[in-house]
C-alpha cells in the first residue's frame, strides 16, 4: 500500500516548482506563484479521477473527516455510529466536532454490519460512517438502504481502500460525503494530508471556508475577504500537495500492483483448507492493499504469527493485539483519558464504550490476520514471499 516506496522523479519535479518561486501556501501570493497552483490542481485531479463534482484537500485524514462532520452540521448532542474495528481517527474527529461516537460490531466484511449498525439507532443518530477497513469495502448498498430510511447521512471513510470501488462507483463517491488520507502511509501520500469528497455544492463550499477560518475566498486579497462562517485551520501546504500530485498520476499504477501481488499471495493461502478469507461484498472493487485472512481459531491464528516470524515474513498485523485499530486496545478511550472537559452527553457516550461487549468483532478480530501488499515487490519477490507464507501456515497445522 504505500505510495512512498514509489516516490521518485514526478515527485520531485512537482516540489520543485513550488520550492522555485517559494510559495509554500495554497492560497494567495497569486504574482510570485509563476502559475503553479499545486493543492487546487491536485483537487481537479482527485475530481476527475473519482468523477465527482467537488474535492476539498485538509491537512490529514482525521481532519477531512472533521470537515465532513462540520459541513453535514454534526455536533452537540448527535450520535455517529462507527465500527469498533477502524483507526482511531474515527473517534477522534467525532469527539472533536462534539458528537457522541456510537460503535458497534462489524461483521465478516471486516466494516459496519448493517444489523449492528440498525440496532443502534436512536433519535440522536445524524451519521453513519463505514470504514472501508484494510483497502476493502462495507455493504454499501445496505448501509445507504438504511440511511434512507431512518434519514440519516452517510459518510464514507475511504483512508485505508484509496482506489476501490463497489458495484462500478469509486469508494468515497457514494455516501453523502467521503474521506481520503495521504499520510506517510497510504496507498497515494502527500507526506501528511488528507481530502473530502462530495457532490454537495453547500458542502463543498463550507468545506472551503471551514478549512480555512471561515475565509469566503472571494477575490484576490485575503485580508479583505469576508469570513460567512466560523472556521479553523485545517490547509494542506503546497509543498505537501505537489507530492500528492506526482502520486496521484500513479495512481492506477498503485492499484494494478497491489492487485497483481495481493493475487499471488491469497492464490497460494487459499491452497490450505483451513486459511479463509473476508468476504468482499465487490470483489472487482477490492483495491487489494491488504489480505485478510482468518483461521479457523485464535490459538492457531497466534501460532500462525510465530511463525511467521520464524519465517522472516514481516508486514502483518493480528489485530486483536494492536493498540490503534481495534476497540480492545483503546482504553483511554473506555477511559475517557481527554485532556479537557467533555460534554454531559460525549461523557455519558463513552460511559457506555466503556462498558460494552463486542462478542462478535472479537471472534472475527481474533482470528483474522492482516498482510500489507507492497507496491515495491517484483513479482518474483511475491512468489517467493507466497510460498513462504504458506509454508509457515502449514507448519503449525
Ligand atoms: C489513516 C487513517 C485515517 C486518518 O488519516 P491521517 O491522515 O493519518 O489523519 C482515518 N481513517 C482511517 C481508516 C485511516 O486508516
Amino acid at each position: 500500500m504505500p505510495g512512498f516506496e514509489l516516490f521518485g522523479d514526478e515527485e520531485r519535479k512537482e516540489l520543485n516548482d513550488v520550492l522555485e518561486n517559494g510559495v509554500l501556501m495554497r492560497y494567495g501570493f497569486d504574482g510570485m506563484r509563476n502559475g503553479h497552483w499545486k493543492a487546487k490542481e491536485l483537487e481537479r485531479e482527485i475530481e476527475t479521477r473519482f468523477d465527482v463534482k467537488h474535492a476539498q484537500l485538509t491537512s490529514s485524514g482525521t481532519t477531512a473527516l472533521n470537515v465532513a462532520l462540520a459541513v453535514m452540521g454534526v455536533g452537540a448532542g448527535d450520535e455517529v455510529i462507527m465500527p469498533c474495528f477502524t483507526f482511531v481517527a474515527s473517534f477522534e474527529s467525532i469527539i472533536a466536532s462534539g458528537a457522541t461516537p456510537v460503535l458497534v460490531d462489524i461483521d465478516d466484511t471486516l466494516t459496519l454490519d448493517p444489523k449492528a449498525v440498525e440496532a443502534a439507532i436512536t433519535p440522536r443518530t445524524k451519521v453513519v460512517m463505514p470504514v472501508h477497513m484494510c483497502g476493502s469495502m462495507a455493504e454499501m448498498d445496505s448501509l445507504k438502504a438504511i440511511c434512507d430510511k431512518h434519514n440519516l447521512y452517510l459518510l464514507e471513510d475511504a483512508c485505508q481502500a484509496f482506489g476501490g470501488s463497489y458495484k462500478g462507483k469509486m469508494l468515497g463517491t457514494i455516501g453523502d460525503a467521503g474521506t481520503f488520507s495521504f499520510d506517510f502511509v497510504k496507498t497515494i501520500t502527500c507526506g501528511e494530508g488528507g481530502a473530502m469528497i462530495t457532490n454537495n455544492k453547500d458542502y463543498a463550499v463550507w468545506a472551503d471556508q471551514y478549512t480555512d477560518h471561515g475565509h469566503d475566498h472571494q477575490g484576490n486579497d485575503r485580508g479583505a475577504e469576508t469570513h460567512p462562517v466560523l472556521g479553523y485551520n485545517f490547509r494542506i501546504s503546497e509543498l505537501h500537495a505537489a507530492v500528492g500530485l506526482g502520486q496521484i498520476r500513479k495512481m492506477d499504477e498503485f492499484v494494478r500492483i497491489q492487485r497483481r501481488n495481493h493475487g499471488i499471495i491469497k492464490a497460494a493461502l487459499s491452497e490450505i483448507p483451513e486459511v479463509t478469507f473476508r468476504r468482499i461484498p465487490d470483489p472487482e472493487g477490492d483495491s487489494c492493499g491488504f489480505l485478510n485472512f482468518f483461521m479457523p481459531t485464535a490459538e492457531l491464528s497466534n501460532k500462525v504469527v510465530d511463525a511467521f516470524k520464524a519465517y522472516g515474513i514481516d508486514g502483518y498485523w493480528n489485530y486483536f493485539n494492536n493498540n490503534w485499530h481495534y476497540i480492545r486496545r483503546w482504553e483511554h478511550l473506555k477511559e475517557i483519558k481527554s485532556l479537557f472537559p467533555l460534554s454531559a452527553s460525549v461523557k455519558k457516550g463513552l460511559e457506555t464504550i466503556g462498558r460494552q461487549s463486542f462478542d462478535q468483532s472479537d471472534a472475527l478480530i481474533s482470528r483474522n490476520i492482516s498482510c500489507l501488499i507492497k507496491l515495491s515487490w517484483t513479482e518474483e519477490e511475491v512468489n517467493d514471499r507466497a510460498a513462504r507464507m504458506a509454508e509457515a501456515i502449514k507448519s503449525i497445522l
